[in-house]
């Protein structure tokens, strides 16, 4: 059978291009205030390792992980944490790496979740933001790529828990699993 793969709809240069640009804007920005990335598993995962390596500055990491219900490819707004943070954020300066935002209800709720934890700053630092379905004002301060309001995997992300190690991002025509 063949994948229900489609258009690639951000190839991997282009990623790797972009992720430097992300690294070096992130280098200038926390000089003076090495960051804490706090990554989004699993379909972050990728993104973060590049981009981390992308940022000449003493970074340091921590992840959680998070599920929204609903159907696959459609998100409900209600989050739950599979894995907490294991760091303290107190007066640490958190920059949340995230895959893709697509309605931004998962990052709403996770800069809300995140912001009460008394970091001395928060930002994020999402790799894909869909054109035009943002509902709330979600002030996301680096953006890798707008891109169109379909389904994507690959570099990350998955249906089902494949496709996450495509080298590109590309559209998914398949139902969802
Ligand atoms: P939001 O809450 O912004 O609507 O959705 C964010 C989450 O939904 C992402 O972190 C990701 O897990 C999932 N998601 C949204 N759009 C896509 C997509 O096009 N492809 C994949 N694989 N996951 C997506």
């Amino acid at each position: 059978m063949t994948d229900p793969l489609g258009a690639v709809v951000v190839p991997a240069e282009e990623l790797r291009e972009r992720i430097l640009g992300l690294g070096k804007e992130i280098t200038a920005d926390y000089a003076e205030r090495p960051p804490l990335l706090v990554g989004v598993l699993k379909g972050a995962f990728m993104f973060m390792s590049d981009l981390a390596r992308a940022i000449d500055l003493p970074v340091e990491f921590d992840f959680m992980a998070v599920s929204s219900y609903g159907s696959a490819t459609r998100t409900s707004g209600v989050v739950r944490i599979i894995k907490d943070l294991d760091l303290d954020l107190t007066d640490r300066h958190v920059l949340i790496v995230e895959d893709i935002v697509d309605s931004g209800l998962t990052l709403a709720y996770l800069r809300r979740l995140l912001a009460a934890r008394q970091p001395a700053s928060l930002e994020i630092c999402a790799l894909l933001v869909k054109d035009g379905l943002q509902k709330s004002d979600l002030d996301i301060k680096y953006v890798g790529f707008q891109i169109p309001p379909d389904f994507v995997v690959g570099y990350g992300l998955d249906v089902g828990e494949r496709y996450r190690n495509l080298p590109d991002v590309v559209e998914y025509l398949g139902p969802p699993e």
